[in-house]
């Protein structure tokens, strides 16, 4: 057992990071930059990475240090997570004080930014300055989509470890032992396209893996326009409820923690700056509310490309397992009334969405076009 064992399918990010951590703290280097697509573990890693610098044995997965470092409670090792709607100059500035201490129990004072694209420039600017002089037993790690979502100048100074889409068997093997079925993890992982979250979804929420099924039998019911609107209005409002379930607890909270700092509904009315304060507050959940729409939208997009992948694959005969075995009659019936030029026509509109999406086009509108596009 070890503590990269939770980091599937990335032999190479493993054989490095165990290099760095072997190679003592004259071989250190004191900024690291996690770069993945989703799903692929950027921050399983830093945090396994973390663990490993703290533990005695390089990363044993047992003893306290480890596993207080992977349960994110061991006092070196700070994690800034990912529901953070920005990471502002303020907080920069703490975990900078904090990078600035010595380590009170481990071997190093580690500092982890879960979604360091999401660091203000002004933020970007202070990092800078506590990465270009770091004290001596400081390990920032930094996680990020790609090494251009974050600044030029902290890039630069960062050790790069680039993580791959995991394999399906290896996606596999990671839920089985975490206790689910050989059948259901090899199933979970094959429709999930290397996506571990959504894979570890699918396999244990029956929720999740009912949305899925829904999303799959659109094609089957894009009729007339009429089919089209409702299915469309469908999925919008499906990603909309399915969002505000995880954002709305936080927005309360977040407005609450504001307005006591604020002093608010003291009994003296609102103090002078308050109703801006809270007003940009607002302003930024609303940006966060619109991030996770998108991003549930974009997994019914990655459900219906996977859909019409498998439909072009029985239309061109090219004798590939097919992703969602389980829809194969959906399928079959899909491929025998069409052709598979009219098949690379719907793969290309589903791009189109995407892209309609990330311009900021309304959902509703994007959606429609696309059910359109499809039927
Ligand atoms: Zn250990």
């Amino acid at each position: 057992m070890s503590v990269w064992d939770a980091l599937v399918g990335q032999p190479g990010a493993v054989a490095s990071l165990r290099r760095a951590v072997a190679g003592g703290s004259h071989a250190m280097t004191h900024a690291w930059l996690f770069t993945g697509p989703p799903g692929s573990g950027r921050s399983v890693a830093a945090r396994a990475f973390a663990a490993a610098l703290q533990c005695a044995e390089g990363g044993c997965g047992i003893c306290q240090s480890c596993t207080t470092a992977l349960a994110g409670t061991h006092p070196d090792v700070t994690v800034v997570r990912t529901e953070q709607l920005s990471i502002g100059v303020d907080e920069v500035r703490d975990l900078v004080r904090r990078a600035a201490m010595s380590p009170t129990l481990g071997r190093w004072q580690a500092l982890i930014i879960e979604d360091a694209d999401r660091v203000t420039e002004r933020g970007a600017d202070a990092l800078l300055k506590a990465i270009e002089e770091p004290a001596p037993r400081t390990v920032w790690m930094l996680c990020a989509p790609t090494a251009d979502d974050v600044v030029v100048t902290i890039r630069s100074r960062a050790r790069q470890v680039g993580l791959v889409t995991p394999s399906v068997a290896a996606v596999a093997q990671l839920l089985e032992s975490e206790g689910v079925t050989p059948d259901r993890a090899a199933f979970a992982a094959a429709v999930s396209q290397g996506h571990i979250g959504r894979a570890r979804a699918l396999a244990t929420r029956p929720e999740v893996a009912e949305l899925r099924r829904e999303i799959l039998e659109i094609p089957g019911q894009l009729g007339g326009l009429g089919d089209c609107l409702r299915l469309a209005d469908w999925a919008v409002t499906t990603a909309r409820e399915s969002a505000e379930a995880v954002t709305a607890p936080l927005d309360e909270s977040e407005r609450q923690k504001l307005s006591l700092a604020l002093g608010v509904g003291a009994g003296r009315g609102a103090p002078r700056g308050a109703a801006g304060q809270l007003k940009e507050l607002e302003e930024q959940q609303a940006l966060r509310a619109k991030r996770f729409v998108r991003d549930r939208l974009d997994s019914v997009l990655l459900e219906l490309t996977g859909y019409y992948r498998d439909v072009l694959v029985v239309q061109t005969g090219a004798g590939a397992a097919l992703m969602n075995s389980d829809c194969d009659e959906a399928i079959r019936r899909s491929a025998a009334s069409s052709s598979p030029e009219a098949t690379l026509r719907r793969l290309d509109a589903i791009v189109d969405c995407r892209q309609a999406l990330m311009a900021n086009v309304a959902p509703q509108l994007a959606f429609e076009a696309l059910m359109v596009s499809l039927a």
